[in-house]
């Protein structure tokens, strides 16, 4: 292990959606690849919007994706406890210490007055920034109105100088002097703020690289300014670029599906999600666009993140979830397919005379046709349950003068079949059989054939499909076509 530690930090305030998702995964890439410290650490102070559900949710997710984390909830650590709201005492040290060494102080003001100074500011064209009332105000004082039952918040007091912020994407950036005034650390209620717990946590933590979305940037040079004031080296910051929709405003739900657990259901795969979000601002020195989780480890750097935000291509991600689907064991995506199958009533995966092996054919069969699994439940229509009117292509094939006699053939050859199914050879033995007497071939011989038991013009193989069919049910689909024809 290097002395490299970095940190994910989510608010548990639901699922994870794929930005935070992103972040996660450029921390865990870069403690990968640097043999480092991937620490999960859960930002609950929003007591409101926090939830011990959520938490589970993100823990699901990041587990499901494969971003297993090195310390944190359920895995301990040295730097515990990994949760703010189970740091309390953490952060009133480090409040304490603040106080003591005159860098914060007690503010007393009230919600209103601080809405009234605040316009007042606005009207005589200055920024809004606190008026300082409070700044002044002897501790000894401060410390008699608390005696006596007020309840003050606790602002830092941030210096009057200009900010510089050194961020590895976005090189270093200046916070002029007016770009905040004092600032709030402590509500009234004795939870801090994010500003505040997330600098004792990275320092208590030994957190070295904050790599986080730029909606953060603002937020840093107050950062830096309580890592000086607790006596802590700053760590290197990555801003990394937000995630925009097509039309390039940020992404959000109307743009479509954004939750991780989403994704889930909707049948991609964790490692088609993980490829594609790296690419997301990232990109690859020998600019592949195809890599397993290992070889983005080799290859990911913080110096290849652009400065520029990306555009999240939902069809793209399509394909590749495709490529993944293509490259799985059968197997696995069978098993993947079974709940959206049984969902659609094609299957009952609990009845004992329930065939996985021929479910595992027919998925195989199907596989070339998705892009995410739940394409199946389409995709699988020709096995359980073919549409009852045919397509105009469909209608052409049984138009053709050689299609009746074709199946007709193919029904006498389905009537001599000696078991449940015809096998691949029996089928195409058939076949055969079918092309000598009818004096078809070609199109004309297998597509009619495919008409009459899919009642379509596309779709799986017919030398895979036909031996896949209880002999009775093609039966019955062609009688049903020939009354059509
Ligand atoms: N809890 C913050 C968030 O979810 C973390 C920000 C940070 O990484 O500092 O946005």
């Amino acid at each position: 292990m290097s002395d490299i530690r970095v940190r994910f930090a989510p608010s548990p305030t639901g699922h994870i959606h794929v930005g935070n998702v992103r972040t996660a995964l450029f921390n865990y890439l870069f403690a990968r690849n640097k043999n480092g410290v991937f620490v999960l650490r859960i930002e609950d102070t929003d007591l409101e919007r926090s939830t011990g559900e959520s938490e589970k949710l993100i823990y699901d997710d990041l587990r499901w994706l494969g971003l297993n984390w090195d310390e944190g909830e359920g895995i301990g650590g040295g730097y515990g406890p990994y949760t703010q709201t189970a740091r309390a005492d953490t952060y009133r040290k480090a409040a304490e210490q603040l106080l003591a060494n005159g860098d914060a102080y007690y503010c007393f003001c009230s919600e209103d007055e601080l809405e009234a100074a605040r316009e007042a500011a606005l009207k005589s064209g200055n920024p809004p920034l606190y008026n300082g009332k409070c700044h002044n105000l002897p501790l000894s004082d401060a410390l008699k109105r608390i005696e006596n039952g007020e309840k003050p918040s606790l602002r830092f007091k941030a210096l009057r100088q200009d900010v510089i912020v050194n961020d590895i994407i976005h090189g270093s950036i200046t916070f002029p002097t007016d770009s905040f005034g004092d600032f709030i650390i402590v509500r009234p209620n004795g939870v801090p703020i994010y500003n505040f717990a997330v600098v004792v946590d990275d320092a208590l933590m030994n957190i070295t690289h904050v790599i986080r979305g730029d909606d953060h940037l603002s937020n840093t040079p107050k950062q830096a300014l309580i890592f000086q004031a607790l006596g802590y080296a700053p760590p290197v910051f990555a801003h990394i670029p937000m995630i925009l929709g097509p039309d390039r405003s940020k992404l959000s739900k109307r743009h479509g599906n954004t939750s991780v657990e989403q994704f889930r259901s909707d049948g991609y795969l964790p490692e088609a999600l993980v490829n594609y979000l790296a690419l997301l601002s990232w990109s690859s020195p020998d600019e592949e666009e195809i890599f397993s989780v290992k070889e983005l480890t080799e290859r990911f750097s913080l110096d290849r993140v652009s400065k520029s935000a990306a555009v999240f291509d939902f069809d793209k991600l399509k394909w590749m979830n495709g490529l993944y689907i293509r490259k799985r064991d059968i197997s696995e995506i069978t098993a993947l397919a079974v709940p959206y199958l049984a969902k659609a009533g094609y299957i009952d995966p609990d009845r004992a005379d329930f065939d996985m092996a021929r479910l595992t054919s027919i998925i195989a069969s199907l596989r070339d046709s998705l892009n995410i699994i739940s394409d199946i439940t389409r995709a699988a229509e020709v096995y359980f349950n073919p549409p009852q009117t045919l397509d105009e292509e469909s209608r052409d094939i049984l138009t053709l003068p050689t299609t009746k006699v074709v199946l007709e053939g193919f029904q006498a050859e389905l009537n001599n079949a000696a078991s449940e199914y015809l096998t691949p050879d029996e089928y195409k033995a058939a076949m055969k059989s079918i092309q000598k007497s009818t004096g078809t071939k070609g199109k004309p011989l297998y597509m009619a054939v495919r008409v009459g038991v899919t009642r379509r013009t596309k779709g799986p193989e017919l030398d895979q499909f036909i031996p896949l069919m209880p002999v009775g049910i093609l039966k019955e689909r062609l009688e049903k076509v020939l009354k059509e024809a």
